[in-house]
């Protein structure tokens, strides 16, 4: 058995440095973490969400996305639950114009704009791919945040394409089921 320090340590600059630790990601070369990833995740109480247990693996979540380098040399923009082994409704995103995770718990789209833009994407569950995928422009979405409070935010272009490519994790759906020619 793994034993893991966990909790903060107050640095004497004054800073809190989080012991967060890097999480396995699971791959479809794995045929035991694909079957996972086609998992459907399941909502998380929203009194479990304050929990220490939830908090800590939500630090990890968030410090393996800012980690996280593939072998290509791409570096993540989001990350769900399912993709380190827990079939739970979570994921983070990436803000744009800054290296801050998001956290969204639960989260509901509603497409606010028909408009869809195809772009290219690609999955650090997926190694070596990358495809062409259409996803709507702009889209409004109802999540709790990392401390359970409701939260209802309208995200556009690149933003809203993470959390697209992301809530599909959540369905066990992944972007190589979606490529456009
Ligand atoms: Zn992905």
């Amino acid at each position: 058995m793994e034993i893991s320090i966990k909790g903060i340590r107050r640095k004497q600059c004054g800073i809190i440095e989080s012991m967060a630790k890097l999480l396995h990601i699971y791959t479809i070369d794995n045929p035991e973490e694909e079957s996972f990833l086609r998992r459907i995740s399941k909502d998380v109480p929203k009194q479990e969400i304050e929990g220490e247990e939830f908090q800590v693996f939500l630090d990890d979540l968030i410090y393996t996305a800012q980690n996280i380098i593939t072998e290509e040399g791409y570096t993540a923009s989001g990350l769900s639950a399912i993709q380190v082994g827990r079939d739970v409704n979570v994921f983070c995103i990436l803000k744009e114009n800054s290296s801050v995770f998001e956290i969204m718990v639960n989260p509901v789209i509603d497409i606010i704009s028909p408009t869809l833009i195809i772009d290219r994407e690609g999955c650090l569950s997926i190694p070596k791919t990358e495809g062409q995928v259409a996803r709507f422009e702009k889209i409004k979405v109802t999540y709790l945040d990392r401390n359970g409070k409701k939260q209802r935010a309208v995200f556009k272009d690149l933003e809203a394409r993470e959390i697209q490519h992301e809530h599909d994790h959540t369905k066990g759906v992944l972007f190589t089921d979606k490529l456009v020619d």
